[in-house]
């Protein structure tokens, strides 16, 4: 049987073993596809059936979240955490709350997560976990005791060197502290290693909050440069307008760079001036608004509603929002626009369609699991600092994020050309990530 047969039987077998869990089912053929050349290369992986095992989560927990509202009825939600795989370290990934979170979309992102931390070369497994609750709206006292309900279950399955989660979607900052409280009262440890992206008053890491913006600009930044150009003086779209894209705004500003739109899930802000970060941070962070407010701040901008924000020329794209938010009609329209350059800011943002106008059109694309581990990465740093007690400063921190990030460009760059696809970015992730994997696998005994 050729490698290629042997990948599409496996992959065959994950969409019947996991039904109806359609992101999860394109995260792995979009690892799967590219792993063919590996199989030649390493035939002992096929034999001990690593790509079987790696895409059958370890552990896979669900729970019950019952907690009460400002009225004092009584709400369920349902919680998860998917631990993937700790060949190389404890469980990390992030925390999802949104109302579109079930089984699937944990599991495309546990799944993700191997690879993507993989390949910052640092010891740490995959995981990924959430809940569909929605914090839009919500108070902070009910927030606050979703927080505490969720970890109540959560707790006996992390720990330092177990499982150390962090936020994602609508967990930032002040979920963090709810679920790290409630962490400390039930175990009476304080143990800061077991969540990250804490507050820096509290254990928390300079420069995490920044880092998953901050990284993907690094990261395509390191395309750029790799082409001989720069992001001197480009025009960029940045989608979203929450934790991702707002450091993704500063540091391509800092670095010459002009953003001229964002969004958030109701319609687009194009402000060809440039966009006004202090505005975008205002509303967002402090406020907790909707992106439209902008305009009343900046009259010269428009918002259009329920507006794809691909369909403005730029020369510079990172989708920063969410899965599956720029398919295959959006990149054609960037492409005819003249974008020279797509960092994935996002888990997963570009669709199957989406990856291969970009492919065909050979400009700069770099997937999530590259571009955007920057996040994780600091992550990582964080867990460093707390088990040494120590505090790094944010110059030092953001140095070794920069340099991790070259890294990573560097290790996909030559992962590519090693394996037969020079300058493709998703062949030289999946590998690099799979290999550091599997060799961790194979050499532990079957686990
Ligand atoms: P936030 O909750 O801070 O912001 C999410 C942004 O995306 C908001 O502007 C939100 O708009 C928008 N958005 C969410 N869902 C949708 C949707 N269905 N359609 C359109 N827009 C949507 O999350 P983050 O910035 O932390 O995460 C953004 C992306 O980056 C995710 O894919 C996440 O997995 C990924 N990521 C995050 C990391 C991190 O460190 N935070 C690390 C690595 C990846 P609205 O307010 O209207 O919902």
């Amino acid at each position: 049987m050729s490698a290629e047969t042997a990948i599409e039987s496996i992959f065959q077998q994950v969409v019947r073993r996991n039904p109806g869990e359609d992101e999860f089912h394109q995260a792995v053929h979009e690892v799967l596809e590219t792993l063919g050349p590996v199989l030649v290369k390493h035939p002992e992986y096929a034999e001990h059936k690593i790509i079987e095992r790696i895409c059958e989560p370890e552990r896979q927990i669900i729970f019950r979240v019952p907690w009460q509202d400002d009225n004092g009825h009584v709400q369920i939600n349902r919680g998860f955490r998917v631990q993937f795989n700790s060949a190389l370290g404890p469980y990390k990934g992030g925390l999802r709350f949104h109302p579109s979170v079930y089984l699937g979309i944990i599991k495309f992102l546990g799944f993700e997560q191997i690879f993507k931390n993989a390949l910052t070369g640092m010891p740490i497994g995959g995981a990924k976990g959430g809940s569909d609750f929605d914090p839009k709206g919500r108070s902070d006292g009910e927030v606050m005791r979703f927080c505490q309900s969720f970890m109540t279950e959560l707790h006996r399955h992390l720990g330092e060197y177990t499982d150390v989660p962090a936020g994602d979607i609508g967990v930032g900052a002040r979920e963090i502290g709810f679920l790290f409280g409630q962490y400390k009262r039930i175990t009476n440890r304080y143990e800061s290693g077991v969540l990250t992206g804490k507050n820096p008053h509290w254990g928390g890491s300079l420069v995490r909050r920044e880092a998953t913006g901050y990284g993907t600009v690094f990261f395509v930044d390191e395309m750029l440069r790799a082409r001989g150009q720069s992001l001197e003086g480009r025009t960029c779209l940045v989608s979203g307008s929450g934790n991702v894209a707002i450091y993704a705004i500063e540091k391509l500003e800092e670095l010459g760079a002009k953003v001229v739109a964002c969004s958030d899930s109701n319609g687009v802000i194009h402000d060809p001036d440039g966009i006004s970060l202090e505005t975008v941070k205002q509303l967002k962070e402090i406020e907790r608004r909707r992106i439209s407010d902008y305009i009343k701040h900046r009259p010269r901008a428009k918002y259009h509603a329920g507006a794809s924000i691909w369909d403005i020329p730029c020369d510079v794209a990172l989708p920063c929002a969410t899965q599956n938010e720029l398919g295959e009609t959006a990149a054609r329209r960037l492409v005819a626009n003249g974008c020279i350059a797509v960092a994935e800011g996002a888990n997963m943002p570009t669709t199957p369609g989406g990856i291969r106008v970009f492919e065909e059109a050979r400009i700069a694309y770099g997937p999530g699991k590259a571009a955007n581990a920057g996040g994780v990465a600091t992550s990582a740093l964080e867990m460093q600092q707390n088990a040494s007690r120590d505090a790094w400063t944010f110059e030092y921190t953001e140095k070794r994020l920069h340099a991790i990030m070259r890294d990573i460009h560097g290790r996909c760059f030559e992962a590519a050309e090693e394996f037969g696809s020079p300058g493709n970015y998703i062949v030289g992730a999946n590998i690099t990530g799979f290999r550091r994997v599997a060799e961790a696998m194979l050499a532990f005994g079957l686990i």
